[in-house]
C-alpha cells in the first residue's frame, strides 16, 4: 500500500483483532478506512464471528488489500449455528487466503453451553491444524480448559493468536510454548486492568501483538483520538484509527521505544499472519 504521510509518521501499524465488518462501523465506512489509511495501518485481520459475518468480511477483504479475512464461530453465538455450518465455512476458507476466527471459550456469558463451545471450539481448532492457519481464539474464565484442550491438540504449526489476553500470568508460558501470541486492547488502558496490564510484562518478546477489536475495547477517553458513535444507539464505539493511540498505551506500558515497540509487533504479526497478507 502506499506509505500515507499521517499522525505516526512512517511507523506502519498491524490491528491483530478487529470486526470492521461489523454493522455499528458499517455507516461510517469511508470515512474508517481513510482514517485507518492516514494513520498507516498497514495490515489487519477481520474477524467474523458467525455465518452472518462472513459474507461481509470477504467483501472487505476483496474491497480492500489491507485486510486479511478470518472466518470462525465465537463462543457467544454457537446456538445460532446453521446445520451447515461447517461446510459454509469451509466453503469462505476456500475462496480467500484467510485465518479462522474468532473462536473460543467463555464461561463468563450467560447462560453458557460449555459443551456445545468446546464441539465448536474443537473442530475449528483441528481445521486450523490440518491446513496450519492461524486462528484467533478468544477465552473468557475457561483458562485451564482451553489450555488442556490445546495441549490435547493438535494445535496450528503456524501458532495461534489469544486475542485480548486477560488471563493469568502462569498460563502464559505453556501457552507460548504451544505456539501461543497475545495481544493488547487499548480496552486494558483502563485504570481498573492493572491485574492485564502486569501479565503483558511476562509475554515474551517475540509473541506480542497489538489489538483494536473495533468497535468494541474502546481506550478510556483522554486517549481515544479518533471520537466514534453508534448512530442506532448513541453510544460510543471504537472507531478502527485509533489502533495509533493503543500502540502508544503499550509502549508507555512496555517502557519501551515506539518505534522498536512497532518494529517488533511488525515482525511479530508477519510470521504469525504474514502469509495471509496481501498489498502491504
Ligand atoms: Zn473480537
Amino acid at each position: 500500500m502506499p506509505i500515507v504521510e499521517g499522525h505516526n509518521m512512517n511507523i506502519r501499524l498491524y490491528d491483530a483483532h478487529n470486526h470492521l465488518q461489523d454493522a455499528r462501523l458499517a455507516p461510517h465506512r469511508e470515512a474508517v478506512l481513510a482514517a485507518m489509511q492516514k494513520e498507516g495501518v498497514a495490515s489487519m485481520v477481520v474477524n467474523g464471528s458467525c455465518e452472518e459475518d462472513w459474507p461481509e468480511v470477504l467483501a472487505l477483504a476483496r474491497e480492500c488489500p489491507q485486510v486479511i479475512p478470518s472466518f470462525g464461530y465465537h463462543p457467544w453465538y454457537v446456538k445460532e449455528r446453521s446445520p451447515d455450518w461447517q461446510a459454509a465455512l469451509v466453503r469462505y476458507l476456500d475462496t480467500v487466503p484467510s485465518a479462522i476466527g474468532e473462536i473460543g471459550l467463555d464461561r463468563w456469558i450467560k447462560d453458557y453451553d460449555l459443551v456445545a463451545q468446546e464441539e465448536v471450539f474443537g473442530w475449528q481448532l483441528r481445521l486450523a491444524a490440518e491446513r496450519n492457519l492461524p486462528v484467533s481464539i478468544h477465552c473468557l474464565q475457561a483458562w485451564g480448559r482451553l489450555l488442556e484442550l490445546l495441549r490435547a491438540g493438535p494445535c496450528p504449526r503456524c501458532g495461534f493468536l489469544l486475542h485480548s489476553f486477560g488471563g493469568p500470568s502462569e498460563v502464559i508460558a505453556p501457552l507460548a510454548e504451544l505456539g501461543g501470541y497475545f495481544s493488547v486492547p487499548g480496552y486494558f488502558a483502563h485504570e481498573r486492568k492493572a491485574r492485564q496490564r502486569e501479565a503483558f510484562r511476562h509475554v515474551p518478546p517475540d509473541r506480542l501483538l497489538i489489538e483494536t477489536d473495533a468497535p468494541d475495547q474502546l481506550l478510556p477517553s483522554e486517549r481515544i483520538q479518533y471520537p466514534l458513535t453508534d448512530p442506532a444507539t448513541g453510544k460510543a464505539i471504537n472507531h478502527p484509527a485509533n489502533l495509533g493511540a493503543v500502540y502508544r498505551f503499550v509502549a508507555e506500558l512496555l517502557d519501551e521505544p515506539l518505534e522498536e515497540l512497532a518494529e517488533r509487533v511488525e515482525q511479530n504479526y508477519q510470521r504469525l499472519f504474514g502469509t495471509l497478507a496481501r498489498g502491504s
